[in-house]
């Protein structure tokens, strides 16, 4: 008894002074919390916007054939044959792409590059420099708050219109939150995760008035009607990202990049690891752009299961979104869609719910496969039975 005593008193002194070194803006820090990626035999998950098709088989080959003695090199150090690849993908110069590990990494260097560290116990308002203020609409990928914070600048969240549209200059300017002057703005077009599409004409708009960066997470742009990439060579404060992960099914990999002036490209080039991008990620990036093809097929493909799992849930009752990506945001009937998330668990279907206050009334379901969407409509019926006898 007093031996584990006297144990567990001297490991609650060895945390505390460790966690004493830790810096005191860090303590305090809430960290990002990913979908839950569990193990489990025949769950269908539809929680995390994960491609439900393999990449493409030239891309596995070429990922294999890369597994020899060669991985004991460093890969190389800048990308260059993808950054090349991607420069004729996109029509413009490899001096306007920078990739990351994953677009995460992308934007957490932006981040870093482009606003400025407020003082300690800073909060938004009016007396916060223009430069710290790192902001966005809400509901949006959840993760631009995070690294505001871990760099030290302050998030300002603005809520969208109440149908999550761009809200005009002229809702921006009633609100009286969003800065115009802000040093760093986070959009995600088509929006996460609510599936919105901003029409381009509109985010020019938005682009021109902003004096500071403006970043376009652009995830989501294969499963749309259309993307803004080309504000990023029209404006020297845009920058558009991208990821192999979603539409590339190659989320495992971590390849993301930006597209922007090759005079911000340089600065984060400035500050990224030396090998941020792991060599196969390369060797898988590059070979999937040599089979646009076969992912233009998977697009359609999903898009079409998209349509039909929207008509399906609407016929149950649900209020579903419009949706430009591969994932749709619902509200459902009968029951509060935290409840959903249970009743989908227990047939084993993991689908995603946020808790927070604009969305907690809807489910965000990933676009599985034609197969994964049948048994996922079949489910829904089924307690939507139960529910009634
Ligand atoms: C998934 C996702 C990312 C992260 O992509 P990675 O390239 O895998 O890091 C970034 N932005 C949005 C909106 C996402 O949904």
């Amino acid at each position: 008894m007093s031996v584990s005593m006297s144990t567990s008193r001297k490991a609650q002194a060895s945390a505390e002074l460790a966690l004493a070194l830790v810096r005191s803006s860090v303590r305090k820090l809430e960290g990002y919390i990913p979908g839950e990626q569990p193990a489990i035999p025949g769950l269908i998950k539809l929680n995390t916007n994960e491609n439900p098709y393999p990449p493409s088989p030239r891309v596995l080959r070429a990922v294999k054939n890369a597994v020899d003695v060669r991985l004991r090199l460093y890969p190389n150090p800048t990308s260059s044959a993808l950054r090349e690849a991607l420069a004729k993908f996109h029509r413009c110069s490899p001096e306007q792409i920078l990739v990351g590990n994953g677009s995460d990494d992308v934007l957490a260097l932006i981040t870093r590059a482009m606003s400025d560290p407020a003082p300690e116990g800073a909060s938004p308002g009016s007396s916060l420099s223009s430069r710290s203020v790192v902001q966005f609409l809400s509901p949006c990928y959840s993760l631009y708050p995070v690294l505001a914070r871990i760099h030290g600048a302050v998030p300002v969240a603005v809520p969208l219109a109440a149908d999550f549209s761009l809200p005009s200059r002229r809702a921006l300017e009633r609100g009286g939150s969003w800065r115009f002057d802000a040093a760093l703005t986070f959009i995600t077009t088509p929006n996460a995760p609510t599936g919105r599409g901003y029409a381009t004409g509109d985010l020019r708009k938005l682009c021109r008035l902003q004096t500071g960066a403006v970043v376009l997470d652009e995830t989501y742009a294969d499963f749309a009607q259309e993307n803004a990439l080309n504000l990023a060579f029209d404006f020297p404060h845009v920058l558009v990202t991208r990821t192999f992960s979603k539409a590339y099914s190659l989320c495992f990999q971590r390849v993301g990049y930006a597209v922007a002036h090759p005079e911000i490209i340089r600065a984060l080039d400035k500050i990224r690891d030396s090998y941020n991008v792991n060599g196969l990620g390369q060797v898988a990036a590059l070979a999937t752009l040599n089979d646009p093809a076969y992912y233009r097929r998977n697009f359609e493909r999903i898009k079409r299961s998209r349509a039909r799992l929207t008509r399906s849930l609407e016929r149950m009752g649900f209020e579903v979104l419009p949706s430009q990506a591969n994932f749709l945001l619902a509200k459902p009937p009968s029951f509060p869609a935290e409840r959903w998330l249970g009743l989908l668990r227990e047939r084993n279907i993991l689908v995603r719910w946020f808790k927070s206050p604009e969305i907690r009334d809807y489910i965000r379901v990933t676009v599985g496969s034609e197969r994964e969407v049948s048994v996922l409509i079949a489910a829904v019926r089924s307690i939507l039975q139960n529910h009634e006898r």
